[in-house]
């Protein structure tokens, strides 16, 4: 796999680390704020909104699994043509809206996933412009909302520990992921096959159905995907 679980470790480590108090001037400094104008949630911002495990079981539990599906950019394929990913998304509409983004609002504005809460002040790892590898800020910055609002230390806080808590459990679900696989895959005697990820993908695009595995709650669940 791309991802090396040494690097997540390291990452895990480091959002755990990071300074609060540097972050917090960076909240302050964005000052954002939601005018619920709803263009995070078209497909123009995001093409998915990826959720974490606790996410995936509220939407089952509240709406129903039809309103879930593997999140895109899968990560491996098997040498038997299987993908894998590392959780699900929200499905979308055929216009690539969020599936819940109705009459230019959410419909489950109070429920929404993780991620929809912390936009745009997520913290990925990210290369700035001479490729120098950091913690950054990202998500549609100046382009939707308002900025430069006053945020107080309350609001800071809150922003912050959300922030931390998304980011290390999406770290920890991918750990989770390239364990579980690594384990599967020897004792099923399997290899991730670049060459049949490429050729499954080309049949997928053509219409045919494939195998999607997605890990969820420490284990992997079969899903049948076409277009
Ligand atoms: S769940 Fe709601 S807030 Fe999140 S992208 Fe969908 S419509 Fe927008």
């Amino acid at each position: 796999m791309k991802i090396q679980a040494q690097n997540i470790e390291q990452d895990l480590k480091d959002i755990g680390s990071f300074s609060d108090e540097e972050y917090k001037e960076i909240i302050r400094e964005v000052g954002f704020g939601c005018e619920r104008c709803g263009k995070c949630c078209t497909s123009e911002f995001n093409d998915h909104i990826f959720l974490l495990d606790e996410d995936a079981q509220k939407i089952i539990q509240d709406q129903g699994r039809e309103y879930i599906r593997p999140a895109p950019y899968f990560d491996l394929c098997d040498n038997l043509g299987r993908f894998y990913v590392m959780g699900y998304a929200l499905k979308t509409k055929p216009n690539g809206n969020c599936i819940f983004y109705t009459g230019n609002s959410c419909q489950h504005y109070e429920t929404r996933p993780r991620i929809c809460r912390i936009y745009p002040y997520m913290l990925h790892r990210e290369p700035d412009e001479d490729g120098t590898i950091d913690f950054r800020q990202i998500g549609g910055l100046n382009e939707h909302g308002s900025y430069h609002n006053k945020i107080d230390e309350g609001a800071c806080k809150e922003i912050l520990r959300a922030v931390k808590e998304y980011e290390s459990g999406f770290l920890r679900q991918q750990l989770g992921f390239i364990e579980y696989i690594r384990k599967y895959f020897v004792e099923n005697n399997l290899r991730a096959s670049k060459q049949m990820f490429d050729r499954m993908m080309r049949l997928y695009q053509k219409g045919e159905k494939i195998e999607v595995y997605v890990f969820y709650e420490s284990t992997i669940e079969k899903n049948i995907l076409y277009i």
